[in-house]
């Protein structure tokens, strides 16, 4: 049975808009993942970056990658999957960036709110994919949950100043802006800036310099507050930048413009 998408509530502009973060995968979207994306790209959507959250995604990443041309991928192992992240797998990581096809490692990172693996595997794992990232010049797409300051110190420390990147599916307040401005990192945006009680994210998507912002589903989970509990999907980005364009006081056309451009500069994209 196919959900049907609500299509009519979402805004959308003729210019178009990139999804930065958006798992369309067989393990989430089964039989519909072809519609979904379909869905998407018929209405405006542009663009949009797949990352694996474990090494082992690969194959079916670069089979998602060869069928769409507007679909780039990246790959890492998350910090929920850390625990399982071995020096095999780093090897395999570093031959998959090597061939050329990812436009990022990750995600990757920290998440100090579920802990679903062990606080030293986390910071172990994310240590050597931002080696790898720095080795290889690639940006690297960092999940970062109640562990800024220890994501902050490894950053500065294993990136040495020489590696870009975003902070996806931002969940900070203004009080991290300046040290990810520091740092040179985006912040993407997700469905979470749209709930009503995000106070502090909203507060820092009005903040974040125009040149460091982006968009992303993250889907398929948190859909926007407009379709909440449903299953999320590369549409309804659009809700996101819609959202942005009330709180920066600025229209949908311009969020969508300048978080495209943004993803298409970090991601080296065409
Ligand atoms: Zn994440
Ligand atoms: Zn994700």
């Amino acid at each position: 049975m196919t959900e049907a998408a609500a299509t009519d509530i979402i805004p959308t502009s003729t210019c178009g808009i990139i999804d930065s973060h958006a798992h369309v995968v067989k393990e989430f979207f089964a039989e519909e993942q072809e519609d979904v994306i379909a869905r998407a790209f018929a209405n405006g959507i542009k663009h949009m970056v797949n990352p694996g959250v474990v090494v082992g995604d690969l194959d079916e990443l670069l089979a998602i990658k060869n069928k769409h041309e507007h679909i780039s991928i990246a790959l890492g192992q998350h910090p929920h999957e850390a625990k399982h992240f071995s020096a095999e797998l780093s090897d395999k990581l570093i031959e998959a960036v090597q061939s050329g096809r990812l436009v990022a490692v990750g995600e990757c990172g920290l998440d100090f709110h579920y802990n679903n693996s062990d606080r030293q595997s986390q910071l172990r794992a994310f240590e050597e994919q931002i080696k790898i990232a720095r080795r290889f010049s690639k940006p690297i797409i960092v999940h970062c949950r109640d562990a800024w300051d220890d994501a902050f110190s490894l950053l500065e420390k294993a990136g040495g100043g020489e590696v870009s990147g975003v902070f996806h599916c931002f969940t900070g307040g203004p009080d991290v802006l300046p040290s990810i401005e520091r740092l040179g990192f985006y912040v993407s945006f997700s469905g979470i800036v749209t709930f009503k009680n995000a106070k502090e994210i909203q507060a820092a998507a009005s903040l974040v310099q125009p040149d460091k912002m982006l968009v992303e589903t993250d889907c398929p989970f948190l859909a926007p507050q407009k379709v909440r509990g449903k299953r999320n999907e590369p549409l309804y980005v659009w809700l996101v930048a819609e959202k942005l364009a009330e709180l920066r006081n600025c229209s949908l056309a311009e969020i969508a413009e300048a978080a495209s451009k943004n993803a298409r500069a970090l991601f080296g994209l065409a």
